[in-house]
């Protein structure tokens, strides 16, 4: 008897040890580290905009698959109201910015935004929109100038080949420029293919491309875009999976914020449901690779919209634009996939850079 209670002390002293010196070893990160990212930006979109578009919809709300919410406070270094420049430069470095900047500070400064340091370690970079790839959002990826409107001065920026692949329109800022550069034919010279076919996407293979289907932005989703938006993704995520270090790809939803500029909405929700569409793409492709990250949020809300008490029919409501342009009204952020636990809670925008960084190990 005595014997027996000795020996329970002794292995239950054991195991205790056992869980201590385990402990005591060095802690793995909580998060595990994603190989891909996609992160999808709705330019404009807001929780008024989701919830409104997808009220009577019957596709899958692409938004509800996410585990992981976060809220992002926008407000740029000069206007509590951001802009889209100043709104995806901080994505891009990292440092608010004034509105209307690209890939700068407010001072004016350069500074190498995440496709620099990720072509630094050997990954993919992309960007694929509905505006022209010129468009404040891309621009801020991989272009630095003082305003978003020299976007022939953007363009130029590609030639330095920090963008693997870009989908969107814009050749007029290639082709027909005012210091008649062509710029397609330098950016061949670079190395990549570039095509210009403003009919429907097509699949292509290319490990670096320019893809311009449009003049300036592309048309609408309601005027006849199709599922442009989901298949220029899937051809970007085919082409960037050639890095085998990894890949980071940009997705545009542009004309959620045109539709909200021009308190439309109607536009506004074709294109969010085209946006909604082309993210249950995404997240089917990263539930079956497993090693993809995948980021929605917006750069701000436009319109000032609410949904308000319809009194003719209490089941819908009505729709209250209260400003034509952008408002400073918290954004959402959705995460899914390896290290997504990093986007809960309410930061500054600015964080995103930093938690991005902190999940691809750059310094
Ligand atoms: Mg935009
Ligand atoms: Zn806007």
């Amino acid at each position: 008897m005595k014997n027996s209670m000795k020996k329970i002390w002794i292995s239950l002293f054991t195991v205790l040890l056992g869980l201590h010196v385990a402990n005591a070893k060095p802690k793995k990160p909580k998060y595990k580290k994603p190989k891909k990212v996609i992160f999808l930006i709705g330019d404009g979109m807001g929780l008024a905009q989701i919830t409104g578009a997808m009220a009577d919809n019957t596709a899958i709300n692409a938004f509800e698959r996410f585990p992981i919410i976060g809220l992002s406070k926008t407000k740029s270094s000069d206007n509590f109201v951001t802009d889209s420049g100043a709104g995806a430069t901080v994505f891009s470095i990292g440092k608010k910015s004034y509105n209307g900047a690209i890939g700068v500070d407010s001072a004016g400064k350069e500074y190498d935004g995440l496709f620099e340091m990720l072509k630094d370690k050997g990954w993919g970079t992309g960007v694929v929109v509905t505006s022209s790839i010129t468009h404040a959002t891309p621009a801020a990826f991989y272009a630095h100038v003082g305003s978003r409107k020299s976007e022939d001065e953007i363009a130029e920026f590609l030639i330095r080949n920090h963008c693997d692949i870009a989908i969107g329109g814009g050749i007029k800022y290639f082709k027909d420029r005012k210091d008649k550069r062509d710029l397609l034919e330098e950016l061949k010279e670079k190395g990549y293919t570039t095509i210009v076919d403003s009919s429907e996407i097509k699949s292509v293979e290319a490990k670096k491309l320019i893809y311009l289907l449009a003049n300036d932005g592309m048309k609408k989703e309601s005027e006849g875009r199709g599922d442009y938006l989901k298949k220029a993704t899937e051809i970007a995520i085919n082409n960037l999976s050639r890095n085998e270090e990894g890949y980071f790809l940009m997705v545009e939803g542009s004309q959620i914020d045109w539709g909200g500029h021009a308190n439309d909405f109607q536009y506004m929700k074709s294109e969010l449901l085209d946006f909604n569409q082309t993210l249950n793409a995404v997240l089917d492709y990263a539930a079956k690779d497993g090693n993809t990250l995948v980021v929605v949020t917006a750069d701000h809300e436009t319109g000032g919209l609410s949904l308000i008490e319809n009194k003719e029919n209490k089941s819908t409501f009505k729709v209250n634009y209260s400003s034509g342009g952008h408002s400073g009204i918290m954004v959402p952020v959705f995460a899914y996939g390896p290290g997504a636990e990093l986007f809960s809670g309410i930061y500054e925008n600015t964080e995103i850079h930093y938690k991005f960084k902190k999940l691809l190990n750059i310094k």
